[in-house]
């Protein structure tokens, strides 16, 4: 081919990359107890992880979470393997003063920056630094359909400058379609009079056209989710879902909830931005602030 240069190859030349090293994906969930949090990391790998591996057939009760606690699998399809973490934290706010109870978050948030800057300042760097820093935080608001709580408010305004929010609203069978579509325009409202900038931020679109793919995911979020960890049969098929007396409700069915949009908006179409975002502008000023701690 005459003329061939063939810049076109680091397409399949960053493909073999990533499948020789694989990548880590670090999702945190957050919010006060009883939310579905838990639940909702065991929906997320059982969607991800069972239908590929067997032996994940566990039927416990999910504990009271009372510690921040990571949990990673190894997921891997067409030989490109990715190391998922999900941090659980404990439900916060339950305490009767809740003054700074966004503190362990924030600083569990800031100990992953941590480590990665003190290996990137190492002599003799890693070839490749693992990284738990945190690349999205999903905030759950309880299903009230009232407004926002000066508590959710606080934490996501203060969080939002260190990691990635995005806001769900949990156990969103409780709500009719009317109250959630509702609820959902309400807490967008409440969100930007408060000045809180979830993820996808406007200020990080790059052109026309991820801004206009953006504002189209802006104006369906916060995604109303319901998570289950149990199976259930539908027309021949298992199903993750929850069984109530008038039916099935498949988490994964995009007409009973918005958990499969979620889903796919974190892997399928954000993961790299999400991962980019973390890295150049969270993990960034982080970086910036210690070294000018240091070196001032
Ligand atoms: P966490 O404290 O936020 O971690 O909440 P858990 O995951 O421990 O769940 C608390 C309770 O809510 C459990 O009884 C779950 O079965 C239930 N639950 C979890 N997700 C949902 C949901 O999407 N809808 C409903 N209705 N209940 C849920
Ligand atoms: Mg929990």
């Amino acid at each position: 081919l005459l003329g061939y240069i063939g810049i076109d190859t680091i397409i399949e030349q960053m493909r073999k990359k990533t499948m020789k090293t694989g990548f880590d994906f670090n999702i945190m969930v957050v919010g006060p107890s009883g939310l579905g949090k838990s639940t909702l990391v065991n929906t997320l790998f059982k969607s991800q992880v069972s239908r590929k591996s067997a032996g994940w057939a566990r039927d416990e009760k999910i504990p009271k979470t009372v510690e921040i606690k990571s949990v990673s699998h190894v997921i891997e399809e067409g030989g490109v393997k990715m190391k998922l973490t999900i941090v659980d934290t404990p439900g916060f706010g339950d305490q009767i003063n809740n003054d700074n109870c966004w503190e362990p978050i924030s600083k569990y948030i800031n100990e992953q920056f941590e480590k990665f800057l003190k290996e990137e300042v190492n002599i003799t760097r890693k070839k490749r630094i693992p990284d738990t820093r945190v690349h999205c935080c999903l905030y759950f608001i309880p299903p009230t359909g009232h407004c926002l709580r000066q508590l959710d408010v606080e934490f996501m305004r203060r969080l939002s400058h260190s990691v990635n929010i995005i806001p769900v609203i949990a156990k969103s069978d409780t709500m009719t379609i009317e109250e959630r579509q509702e609820f959902k325009q309400r807490v967008r409202k409440e969100l930007e009079n408060n000045g809180i900038e979830f993820y996808p931020q406007k200020e990080f679109d790059d052109d026309m056209e991820d801004k206009s793919d953006n504002d189209k995911i802006r104006e369906t979020m916060p995604f109303a989710v319901v998570g289950s960890d149990k199976e259930h049969q539908v027309n021949g098929k298992r199903v993750l879902g929850r069984k109530t007396a008038w039916g099935i409700i498949e988490v994964e069915n995009p007409n009973h909830c918005e958990f499969a949009q979620l889903r796919d908006f974190l892997i399928r179409s954000h993961l790299q931005d999400l991962k980019e975002v973390t890295h150049n502008i969270h993990y960034e000023t982080y970086r910036a602030k210690r070294l000018n701690d240091n070196g001032g």
